[in-house]
């Protein structure tokens, strides 16, 4: 089979990082999230993490040209064109979704499909505020889901338009959900 090329798609909250976890264990696919790239480099305190820092703290969206030069880098990578991707955390914008086309397109490979786990808003607000990691705070939480609403939720469409889209109920037991998200690939 080919690699496939994989967009995750939910809300802050959803479920994504969870999902993707067991999706590796289940078809070996290679998880990028660009978020858990981003913390790493904040950790590692390399000259990407002081320029993604503060950004992140406040829930804003880093630049979409730092954001480019990450992700091409690693989709370029030799287990990823082996194994495929799950790109969780990109693209997050209009701006972003077309660079992923032209860097799909530049590698001569397809997107697979765009998988969205759809959790409605109030629920994922509440599982954020139980969740305490180091960049949640209340105003960061809120902001973060306003940019998904305003930048990110457009891009249903998008992946629709192109045939690429798969909704999946994000509600329920993981097992459940992991049930419909494997079903959905
Ligand atoms: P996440 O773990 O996906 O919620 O991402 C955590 C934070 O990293 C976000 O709030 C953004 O500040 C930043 N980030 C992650 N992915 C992107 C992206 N594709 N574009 C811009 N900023 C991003």
């Amino acid at each position: 089979m080919t690699a496939r090329r994989i967009v995750v798609l939910g809300r802050q909250g959803a479920g994504k990082g969870t999902q993707c976890a067991r999706l590796v264990e289940e078809f070996g696919i290679v998880h990028v999230s660009t978020g858990d790239m981003l913390r790493a480099a904040v950790a590692a305190g390399t000259e990407l993490g002081k320029q993604a820092e503060a950004v992140m703290q406040a829930g804003e969206l880093v630049g979409d040209e730092l954001m480019l030069g990450i992700v091409s880098e690693r989709l370029a990578q030799d287990d990823i064109m082996e194994n495929g991707v799950l790109l969780d955390g990109y693209p997050r914008n209009a701006a972003q979704a077309d660079s992923l086309e032209a860097i799909l397109a530049e590698q001569g490979v397809e997107l697979t499909a765009a998988i969205n786990i759809d959790v409605p808003l109030e629920e994922v607000t509440q599982r954020m505020m139980a969740r305490g990691r180091e960049d949640d705070t209340p105003e960061s939480i809120a902001r973060r889901l306003e940019l998904y609403e305003e930048q990110t939720a457009p891009l249903l469409e998008w992946f629709a338009s192109r045939d690429k889209l798969v909704v999946v109920d994000g509600l329920g037991e993981e097992d459940e959900v992991f049930a419909r998200v494997s079903g959905a690939l």
